[in-house]
C-alpha cells in the first residue's frame, strides 16, 4: 500500500518565532519538574507501567525537549494523536513503543511502517485493514461509555480471536469520560465494563487511566497508565498536585494612571470605580491568552506581579492586557518588568478556569509568537 504523504503542504515545525529579549510573552518550561511529575506518577502506580501522553507537541511544551528526559527517566511507552506526531516523536525515542490514538488510516500506512508506530484500533474496518497489511503491535480501543472512538463492548465481544491475533493486538485501552469528577457514577460503570471484557482479549495488557483516573485509585491502574496533563502541571485536584512546568509571563510596557469614572479597553466594558494605576502587558489572545479572560470572567482573571495577584481590567486585546496595580506599592513596577499570566503564583488550572476553559486548551493554544526557554532536562 503506497501513499504520497507530500501531496498536502505540511505545517511549519512548531518552533517559537520570538527571541527572549524582544518577546512580549515568554514561556519558561521546567523539564526537571516534568520529569519529577512523571517519576511521582510512576512511583504511585507501580507495578503498572507509566507511559506519557505527548500528543499536540507534548501539550504545547515541545516534543523535542520533553521526550529525551522522559526516556532517560525510564519512560518506554508514548501516546500521540496522529501518525505525523508519532513519526516526529520517533527521532527522540528510538526504542519506545509509540501508540497513535486516532488510529490507522491507509493513507498514513507509510508513516506507520517507517516509524514503527502502533495504531489504536477502534472499529472493525480499521482492524481488518491493519491485519490485512500484516498486522504488528497495535492496541484495541474499547468504548466503555464515552461514545467517541472504540469498539462497543458487544462489538469487542463478537471479534474473532484469530482476527485479534493476526492484527497483533498487544494492548487493550478504554478512556474515561468523567474521571475528574470522582463521585460520578459513570466511573464505576466504565470500570465494570472494562473488567468484563471478553475472553479473546484475556492475556492482553490493559490500560484505562488518564491523569485524573490515576487519582481514582489502584483499581483503575491496570497494566499501564496514560497520564498527559498531570505531567505538564495541570488538571489537578486538591491532593493530587503536580509541580508547575510552564510559566507564562508578559512584558510590562507602560505604567499609567486613570481617574475614577473613565473606562479601560475595547467596548469600554471596564468602568473604573476609583482612581486606578494600570500596568499594560505585552501579551494578548494572539499569544494564546484567551480573550474570554477579560471583563466579566468568572472567577475573575488575575495576573501576578512581584508574586502578588492583581486583577485584569477590561477586555483582552490581540496583543495587550491591562492589569490593576493600584494595590501594589507605587514605584515598585516599571516598564520592562515581567508579569506572570500563569505559573507558580497563578496556577494554570485557575488561569484556565477564569477563561472558561481547561489547562489543556490553554497549553495547546499557546502561540508561536511567545519566546520559549527550556530549563533542565539533562539529569534524566
Ligand atoms: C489525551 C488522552 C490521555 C491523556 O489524558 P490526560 O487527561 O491529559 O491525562 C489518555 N488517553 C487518551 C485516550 C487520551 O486521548
Amino acid at each position: 500500500m503506497t501513499t504520497a504523504p507530500q501531496e498536502w503542504p505540511r505545517p511549519a515545525p512548531p518552533e517559537a518565532l520570538a527571541s527572549a529579549h524582544a518577546a512580549g510573552m515568554r514561556l519558561t518550561i521546567d523539564l526537571d519538574a516534568l520529569v519529577r511529575n512523571w517519576r511521582r506518577l510512576a512511583g504511585r502506580t507501580a507495578p503498572a507501567e507509566c507511559a506519557a501522553v505527548v500528543k499536540a507537541d507534548a501539550y504545547g511544551i515541545g516534543v523535542s525537549h520533553a521526550v529525551p528526559p522522559l526516556v532517560s527517566a525510564g519512560c518506554r511507552t508514548f501516546f500521540v494523536a496522529l501518525p505525523e506526531e508519532g513519526a516526529r516523536l520517533r527521532a527522540f525515542a528510538p526504542e519506545a513503543a509509540i501508540y497513535v490514538l486516532n488510529g490507522f488510516f491507509p493513507d498514513a500506512a507509510a508513516l506507520f511502517g517507517g516509524a514503527a508506530l502502533r495504531p489504536v484500533l477502534g472499529h472493525r474496518t480499521e482492524l481488518e485493514a491493519w491485519a490485512a497489511r500484516g498486522g504488528g503491535p497495535a492496541a484495541l480501543h474499547v468504548d466503555t461509555g464515552m461514545n467517541r472512538l472504540g469498539f462497543r463492548p458487544e462489538e469487542a465481544e463478537a471479534l474473532p480471536a484469530d482476527l485479534v491475533a493476526r492484527a497483533g493486538i498487544d494492548l487493550v485501552i478504554t478512556h474515561m469520560a468523567c474521571a475528574d469528577e470522582p463521585d460520578h457514577p459513570l466511573n464505576a460503570a466504565q470500570l465494570a465494563r472494562f473488567r468484563a471484557l471478553p475472553a479473546q482479549l484475556s492475556g492482553v495488557r490493559r490500560s484505562l487511566a488518564n491523569s485524573a483516573a490515576i487519582d481514582l485509585g489502584r483499581a483503575y491502574h491496570f497494566d499501564l497508565v496514560r497520564p498527559g496533563i498531570a505531567l505538564y502541571g495541570g488538571g489537578c485536584r486538591p491532593g493530587g498536585r503536580s509541580e508547575t512546568v510552564v510559566t507564562a509571563e508578559a512584558r510590562i510596557l507602560q505604567v499609567r494612571a486613570a481617574p475614577a469614572g473613565e473606562t479601560v479597553g475595547y467596548g469600554a466594558t471596564e468602568k473604573l470605580a476609583r482612581d486606578t494605576r494600570i500596568a499594560i502587558l505585552s501579551a494578548g489572545y494572539a499569544d494564546g491568552y484567551p480573550r474570554s479572560a477579560g471583563r466579566g470572567a468568572l472567577p475573575p482573571a488575575a495576573v501576578a506581579i512581584g508574586g502578588r495577584a492583581v486583577p485584569i481590567l477590561g477586555r483582552i486585546s490581540m496583543d495587550l492586557i491591562a492589569a490593576d496595580i493600584t494595590g501594589l506599592p507605587s514605584g515598585a513596577i516599571r516598564p520592562g518588568d515581567w508579569a506572570e499570566l500563569f505559573g507558580p503564583t497563578i496556577p494554570i488550572d485557575e488561569a484556565a478556569a477564569a477563561s472558561g476553559t481547561i489547562a489543556y486548551e490553554l497549553l495547546t493554544g499557546l502561540s508561536r509568537r511567545a519566546a520559549r526557554r527550556h530549563l533542565g532536562g539533562e539529569g534524566g
